[in-house]
């Protein structure tokens, strides 16, 4: 749940923090459990030696009834600290002496209640230890010690704080690693997002993934920009057909104002004149309903062949619709271009490699001024007069002018 909608980097800093945590508490935790354990049972075990040594001495006291000789002995418990109170039992289950060290009596008994019937008993806050007196194999009583557990606690209370003071050392250290982890480890992870926004933004399917890797991220980094490669020859090659006419190879409609656009954008300061074409096969229905469309198509595409192999590079050539085709001529006026489309012409009216048949073409001329489309209208006005004039000629539009004036 707390690691819910968090970022990879707090996921990991956030976890390994967490097992650091529970970690060190297990291990406090074990450690204070062992050194109580070993403790409480090094305490029993000196206790259940003391009590044995002093119901030696005790046993002579206790036969003859002799309380002071007892209570000497008992007072040399004085020294330690840790024992509370010690009890001698005579025969008959009376108290026949007592000590007590920091505690009332009432105390005292309320926690020889604690001991029963067995011979130890401890708990969080005391040690109860019995032991017989014996005189010659017969018992003839018995002592009970009562210790405190402050030593023991001390010593646990000493020992937590310790840890604690490692504890925090230890979990600097770890968020210090921790951080370094987690950024290895997240570094491949971010570049492959990065780069992904990055595409994604500026629609750049260019851009790959530089940077190495010494895990298995080097073969999602190899997958990734093997797949920007397919991704980017699809998106060229898609481009490209959206950019082509199909039958012949040609620029289409769209893609032809685009280029000149980007042509006129980038000489709009030079003021130089270009000029546009307009052609259209003559008679081409006769091919088609002569020949067929297919035979027609293959007009359609030995027109596209023929204008390829005798242009400039620089010239703009498309097919504007059916029979129809568009030439832009850059940086060529209205002259120079009429010679042009006069060689196109002339190279069309001697074609004849598609069955030997003849076809011809109508060219209208315009220079171009300002306005795309106003040039296009008005070169297709040229191409109106040429086919009015008998087809198989060009027709400029300047001249159709001066001719209506
Ligand atoms: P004009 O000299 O006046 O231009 O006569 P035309 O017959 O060329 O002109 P028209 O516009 O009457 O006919 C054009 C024909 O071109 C009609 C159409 O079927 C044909 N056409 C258009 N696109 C294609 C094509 O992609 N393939 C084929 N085979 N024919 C086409
Ligand atoms: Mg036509
Ligand atoms: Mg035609």
């Amino acid at each position: 749940m707390i690691l819910m909608n968090k970022s990879i980097k707090n996921k990991l800093l956030i976890s390994y923090l967490a097992i650091t945590i529970i970690t060190i508490f297990l291990i406090i935790t074990a450690l204070n459990g062992f050194v109580y354990i070993k403790n409480t049972n090094a305490t029993i075990d000196s206790a259940t030696k003391l009590s044995k040594i002093m119901g030696t001495n005790l046993a002579a006291s206790l036969s003859f009834d002799d309380k002071n000789s007892a209570k000497s002995i008992l007072k040399s418990l004085q020294v330690d600290s840790t024992i509370e109170a010690a009890f001698v039992y005579g025969q008959n289950d009376k108290i026949f002496i007592c000590h007590l060290n920091n505690l009332s009596q009432d105390e005292a008994i309320k926690k020889l209640n604690l001991l029963q019937s067995g011979t130890v008993y401890n708990d969080m806050d005391s040690i109860i230890v019995s032991s017989k007196i014996s005189l010659d194999n017969v018992t003839i009583g018995k002592l009970i010690l009562i210790y405190n557990t402050e030593d023991i606690k001390n010593t646990l209370i000493q020992m937590i704080q310790m840890l604690l003071i490692i504890s925090v050392l230890v979990l600097l250290i770890m968020f210090k690693i921790a951080t370094i982890l987690q950024k290895r480890l997240t570094a491949p992870i971010y570049t492959l997002v990065n780069t992904m926004e990055n595409i994604i933004e500026n629609n750049n399917y260019t851009k790959r993934i530089d940077e190495k890797s010494d895990d298995e991220f080097q073969t999602v980094f190899n997958g990734f920009n093997k797949m920007l490669n397919k991704i980017q020859k699809n998106k060229s090659e898609l481009e490209t057909l959206a950019n082509l006419d199909m039958l012949t190879g040609l620029y289409n409609r769209r893609y032809f104002l685009e280029l000149v656009n980007q042509f006129l954008e980038m000489t709009k300061r030079e003021n130089k004149i270009s000029t546009i074409l307009m052609l259209d096969i003559d008679k081409f229905k006769n091919i088609n309903d002569t020949h067929g469309h297919n035979v027609g198509d293959q007009v359609l595409k030995g027109f596209a062949k023929v204008f390829l192999e005798n242009n400039r590079k620089s010239d703009v050539f498309a097919r504007f619709g059916g029979e129809e085709f568009i030439v832009f001529l850059p940086n060529l006026n209205g002259d120079d271009a009429f010679l042009v489309a006069e060689k196109i012409r002339r190279s069309i009216e001697t074609y004849k490699e598609i069955q030997n048949i003849n076809f011809t073409v109508s060219i209208g001329l315009c220079e171009f001024h300002n306005d795309i489309e106003d040039t296009i209208n008005k070169a297709d006005i040229a191409l109106y007069k040429a086919k009015e004039n008998g087809r198989n000629r060009v027709e400029c539009y300047f001249a159709i002018n001066t001719d209506n004036k």
